[in-house]
């Protein structure tokens, strides 16, 4: 349960189709757009192996925002000013999309215009905001200096204007409640394997098998390695975000352009504060992390968290999402922590390739962006990867041992409920997973896949269980 925790819409009964134009896998804010875009002129289907947003969107912070760190400066060095241009039109372009669609249709998701902050708490951090000034200035935006208008460490900052804050699930639901009758949406349908046949693909889910000539992978990340070799160019980063009560006159928003992301906004009388962000092969306790952050919090803020959950998203190297696309099967990941302009522009982009319309934007997603940092990134991210995988090797834990069944090495862990059993290795590329002692959960710290105690996945790539059952059994 977090702050945005509303009732959940509920769906009539769907009828599983097995034929379709258009399968969406993942009913998050990126299938949900995707959806919205497709289902005027295509049969569509949209499956989610849980709830309609119930993933990483249902975990957000819900800023609708153009300033995301110093992507534009990270642009300039790793391209040049021209992509960093065309990326910061795209994320106008992106926030215009979302405007039209809550204006046009009237959804209420308590959409706010704030000023967003851009602010740096170190010397270091100072140089990187002085670049990221200067080169959104260059691309013609107005930058005004300023002071961050509640207490909170920072040494130099300036804001900008014509962003947005909303409620997510008001907005992701308002989408829902347009889209549900043209589109058949099925919930619990998990997707295990998509195989291209002649001219279509066939799916493989756990309710049955299905046909479409289309596929759109919006899972937030892809279950499959090959054809786009997704691990290899993204890594995942964790966060964690404490609400508490909070009154201020003007609401804003902020972040801060260091390593470790510091970001406010606020939702009615309340402050939503995310820190403590790590890649999530850097596995560092999340019971730490979590006290951390509420101590920050109270210290910061001088109020008690109401609500404390932590979330993560795929990050690609130069802060620009991927679109993948071959043979009629589309991938869109990468959002950087900033999906919902990112979902906006990128959903209009697939909608585009499958209508075979130009889009201004889609070279610069789905073009390979090959060059030396590209390159250097792979092996780092390689480095990072073998280093989740030794930590999961080396990993030892006192409450949890091991147990072979078959032929096969388990994790158990045994609560009152009795015993837990697992395969050890996570199934998308064979990590050893980490028993998370503060949500019970099985993670991975290779590609960050989660899965409950008795291992069913939460959070992909991995998209199937891990439940063992015991050899009495
Ligand atoms: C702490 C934090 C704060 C953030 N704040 C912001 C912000 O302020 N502004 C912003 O723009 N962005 C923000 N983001 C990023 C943004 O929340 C995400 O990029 C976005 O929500 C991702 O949406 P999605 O549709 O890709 O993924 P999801 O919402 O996770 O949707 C994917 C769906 O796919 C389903 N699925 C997965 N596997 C399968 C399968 N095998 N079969 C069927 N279904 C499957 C899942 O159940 C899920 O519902 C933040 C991210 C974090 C971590």
């Amino acid at each position: 349960m977090n702050l945005w925790d509303i009732k959940r819409i509920k769906l009539a009964n769907s009828n599983f189709i097995i034929n379709t134009d258009i399968l969406i896998v993942g009913a998050g804010i990126e299938g949900l757009l995707c959806a919205y875009n497709l289902s005027s002129k295509y049969k569509v289907t949209l499956i989610d192996k849980d709830k309609v947003s119930a993933g990483i969107t249902s975990n957000t912070t819900a800023k609708i925002s153009y300033i995301q760190k110093n992507v534009y400066s990270n642009i300039y060095k790793y391209h040049n000013i021209l992509t960093a241009k065309k990326y910061l039109d795209s994320q106008i372009a992106g926030t215009n999309i979302l405007l039209d669609i809550i204006t046009k249709n009237k959804i209420d998701c308590d959409l706010e215009n704030v000023d967003s902050y851009l602010f740096a708490s170190t010397k270091k951090g100072n140089k990187v905001l002085r670049k990221e000034k200067q080169c959104l200035e260059k691309m013609g935006i107005k930058c005004t200096d300023s002071k961050l208008p509640i207490s909170f460490p920072n040494l130099k900052c300036f804001y900008v204007k014509d962003t947005y804050t909303i409620h997510p699930l008001k907005f992701t639901y308002g989408i829902l409640e347009l889209i549900k009758d043209r589109v058949n949406i099925l919930e619990n349908t998990n997707l295990i394997k998509v195989k291209k046949s002649y001219d279509r693909y066939i799916i493989k889910t756990n309710k049955g098998i299905m046909l479409a000539k289309k596929v759109i992978i919006t899972t937030n990340y892809p279950y499959f390695i090959k054809p786009f070799y997704i691990p290899l160019k993204t890594y995942v980063l964790k966060e964690f975000v404490v609400t508490g009560k909070y009154k201020i006159d003007k609401h804003f928003s902020a972040i801060n352009v260091e390593e470790d992301s510091k970001s406010i906004r606020f939702y009615q009388d309340n402050i939503i504060y995310t820190s403590n962000s790590n890649r999530i092969n850097n596995y560092s306790k999340v019971q730490e992390s979590y006290k951390k952050c509420r101590e920050d919090f109270i210290k910061y803020f001088k109020t008690e968290p109401t609500y404390l959950w932590n979330n993560q998203d795929v990050c690609t190297y130069d802060g620009i999402p991927y679109i993948k696309s071959k043979d009629n099967l589309y991938v869109i990941t990468g959002f950087n922590g900033w999906g919902l302009t990112n979902s906006a522009i990128c959903s209009k982009i697939v909608c585009d390739l499958i209508n075979k319309t130009d889009n201004k934007y889609t070279k610069l997603f789905c073009k390979d962006r090959v060059s030396l940092y590209y390159l250097g990134f792979i092996l780092v991210n390689m480095f990072y990867n073998i280093k989740g995988y030794i930590s999961g090797y080396l990993y030892k834990n006192k409450i949890i041992y091991s147990k072979n069944i078959k032929g096969l090495k388990c994790n158990v862990y045994e609560d009152k409920n009795g015993l837990h059993i697992v395969n050890s290795k996570c199934p998308h590329m064979k990590c050893n997973l980490i028993f998370n002692e503060e949500e019970h959960t099985w993670d991975c710290p290779c590609h960050a896949s989660r899965f409950d105690i008795d291992g069913n996945p939460l959070i992909g790539p991995a998209n199937v269980s891990i439940k063992v059952e015991d050899e009495k059994s």
